[in-house]
């Protein structure tokens, strides 16, 4: 039985490489893969599972690098790494720890966590090594054939996803863990995991070996599949040619395994079939539990983070569970847009520095597009629901200064000095490639179904670039991109490329929208407040609950809409104190020389509480002098502002009420959902909710 078990999980580890090579043609990328000849790959592709197990196990035990993982101080948070590397003939070994992982696109400290760095030979003789840059180190073999490597890791940084260990489990990701020989990146990989207490199990990406351990192609593939190795929950479920377990740690989290099941295969049925097929024939869905919120992408997995009470409420299907599932949603939907599908600059991985690229709006904004879209096709999101939310991406994009500093393509450049790196002027100096890529990629989602009359989208795109740019192959730029949007819709996207991406002209989506029988209108005096700038990769933790108060750009010359009074800051709570987080470059409070940091303690010689402004402004107009007290650091100062008008509502999107039938056409198959019924439709209005 075990024997069969074995031969049945290699046979269908072979079968997703070889849809995976299909793509690419399949000796090469098999060659690569394993680092063999193109004789031997042919060989691989053809011959029966079993056999080829074979010859993968003779690769393995002449050009591997084996990575040991000793856990028997997890207890207490650290993790000792020995990693044997082939060496002969090689006078000078350069080891490095990466400066970052896939997924973030931040510099990290990884190798402040590394301890007792030292090298020996096979007899256990002490190898010369010797530390020569912040996380590179070069050891000499000294005609040893193979060089063991051994440190310690100090594992407690979960919030990041990177490492974490204790009594319950160990969470590692590659990149902050495994050191590796830029030589050797391409040599096959083999993990093997010491003294793990006893009923710790694993949950991995990487493929089980028959001894227990587990294998890799290369590095990059090492490092793009974490491993959970401990106690936790895991579930299984197949959805077509593919399996798929969801793993959660720590265990006994109640949740309704039967609704994760149902809803996670319909994301991704309902995301796979923007592309034709799931490029993996497993899948592994990693949840912490209890540690903050975010997730990130990896090649046949992912990691999240989550509350216990999100799972909880599958029971009821209430909010914080469909929280959940967006989250889901966006991370399975980078297992064809990024992990597969990449940008020129994000591929080849460089661990030791940043890799550069303009399309993060797409591979970032347009998951988040498609994360959202595809609750919606799925049933998961209701159609109002999705519609409202483009109000208020809407509402952000035409509000916050920023957007009108920062192209797109600046910002998906600048993500690791900038977006990741947060600071209070973010507000009047950047847009986030997240909320507004998503909306970009909405536009041209519209725009394409637009001028094609339906009979192409961005769907149609995303397939025909997934198609085209395998994994392996050198990305796509954004050349690429204009030019298969072009291709399909038989028409010219430059102009839209140079004013709003390269640009940072305002998304102009009234046109695109209408196609699909959605109005954009400016909704007079109820102000929905801004979205949160919603980041799938947001650190941990959460911010303090801020209130906005901004100036909005005037409607249209058309539409008359009154002014209200607007002092340009956003506030945030502490202890119940109104603390300035964020003052708008365009508003009053700028021009007074109010700061981030300030705390407001009165206004017109009234206290003002933490998210009361918004409230004692409605008595004020525009032009009013207000005199505000503040408290900055320990010194209380007053200032006189005068109040600007700004206008009084906010941007939102409503369907029309006679569609025509090409826009219930469009509607239907964007949304997957027909036009609703007038009935329906009747019923929605007359709730108030
Ligand atoms: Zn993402």
């Amino acid at each position: 039985m075990r024997c069969t078990g074995e031969l049945s999980r290699c046979g269908s580890v072979i079968q997703a490489e070889t849809n995976k090579n299909e793509r690419a043609g399949m000796s090469t990328d098999i060659a690569a893969l394993y680092n063999v000849s193109m004789r031997k790959a042919l060989l691989l592709s053809w011959l029966p599972c079993c056999v080829a197990c074979l010859s993968m196990t003779s690769i393995v035990q002449t050009e591997e690098v084996v990575y040991r993982i000793g856990l028997q101080d997890a207890h207490a948070q650290m993790v000792s790494i020995h990693i044997d590397l082939p060496a002969a003939g090689i006078e000078r070994l350069e080891v490095l720890l990466p400066a970052w992982r896939p997924g973030r696109y931040e510099i990290l400290d990884t190798v402040g966590g590394v301890r007792d760095v030292r090298a020996s030979d096979p007899h256990g003789e002490s190898l010369s090594i010797k530390k020569t840059a912040k996380a590179t180190w070069v050891i000499a073999p000294n005609g040893a054939e193979v060089v063991h490597l051994g440190y310690r890791i100090y594992a407690n940084s979960i919030g990041d996803r990177t490492r974490h260990a204790d009594s319950t489990h160990a969470f590692l990701s590659g990149s902050s863990v495994f050191m590796y020989s830029p030589s050797m990146r391409n040599a096959p990989v083999r993990v093997h995991i010491d003294h793990a207490p006893e009923g710790w199990e694993v949950a991995t990406g990487l493929r089980l070996l028959g001894n227990g351990d587990y294998f890799a192609a290369n590095y990059d593939v090492l490092v793009d599949s974490p491993l959970e190795i401990g106690l936790h929950d895991r579930y299984e479920f197949r959805v077509a040619d593919t399996d798929y377990e969801i793993v959660i740690w720590p265990p006994g989290i109640e949740l309704d395994s039967g609704r994760l099941e149902r809803d996670f295969t319909k994301i991704i049925e309902a995301q796979a079939a923007v592309f034709g097929e799931v490029p993996c024939s497993r899948y592994v869905f990693l949840t912490h539990v209890g540690v903050g919120g975010g997730g990130t992408e990896h090649l046949n997995s992912t990691i999240m983070q989550t509350s216990a009470s999100a799972l909880e409420a599958s029971f009821s299907n209430d909010d914080p569970y469909k929280g959940f599932l967006g989250l889901v949603a966006h991370e399975f939907f980078h297992t064809w847009n990024v992990k597969q599908l990449r940008p020129a600059g994000l591929h080849p991985y460089d661990y030791e520095r940043e890799n550069y690229t303009d399309l993060l709006w797409v591979a970032e904004g347009g998951t988040s597009y498609y994360g959202r879209l595809s609750l919606v096709r799925a049933g998961l999101t209701k159609e109002k629901s999705y519609i409202d939310s483009i109000g208020r991406a809407v509402n952000s994009e035409r509000t916050l200064p920023g957007a009108r500093v920062q192209s797109l393509a600046a910002s998906s450049f600048d993500a690791w000095t900038k977006f990741n790196k947060r600071s209070a002027d973010d507000v009047n100096s950047e847009v986030s490639f997240y909320s507004k890529g998503a909306l970009a990629c909405l536009l041209l989602d519209l725009e394409v179904r637009r001028r094609t009359e339906n009979r192409a989208s961005l769907d149609t795109v995303m397939r025909d670039m997934y198609e085209r740019f395998p994994l392996g192959g050198p990305g796509y730029t954004t050349d690429d991109l204009v030019a298969t949007l072009e291709r399909h819709s038989s028409s010219s996207f430059r102009r839209f490329f140079d004013d709003c991406i390269e640009g940072t002209q305002t998304l102009a989506l009234e046109a695109a929208l209408m196609t699909a029988g959605l109005e954009l209108w400016f909704k007079p005096g109820e102000k929905l407040g801004e979205e949160p700038d919603v980041k799938p990769e947001a650190e941990a933790g959460g911010e303090a609950d801020s209130v906005s108060e901004e100036d909005t750009k005037s409607p249209s010359s058309s539409q008359k809409v009154a002014l209200k009074a607007s002092l340009g800051v956003r506030l945030r709570s502490a202890g119940g104190g109104a603390i300035v987080q964020s003052v708008f470059s365009d508003g009053p409070a700028y021009k007074a020389g109010i700061l981030a940091g300030d705390e407001i303690i009165t206004l017109n010689r009234r206290r003002l509480r933490s998210g009361r402004l918004d409230k004692r402004l409605e008595r004020m107009q525009p032009g009013d002098l207000v005199t505000l007290h503040l408290l900055r650091r320990d010194e209380l100062l007053e200032i006189e502002v005068s109040l600007a008008g700004k206008p009084d509502g906010s941007w939102s999107v409503k369907r029309v009420d006679e569609p025509t039938d090409s826009q219930k056409a469009v509607y239907a198959d964007w949304l997957g959902h027909p036009w609703p019924a007038p009935k329906e439709k009747t019923e929605s209005i007359k709730d108030p909710r």
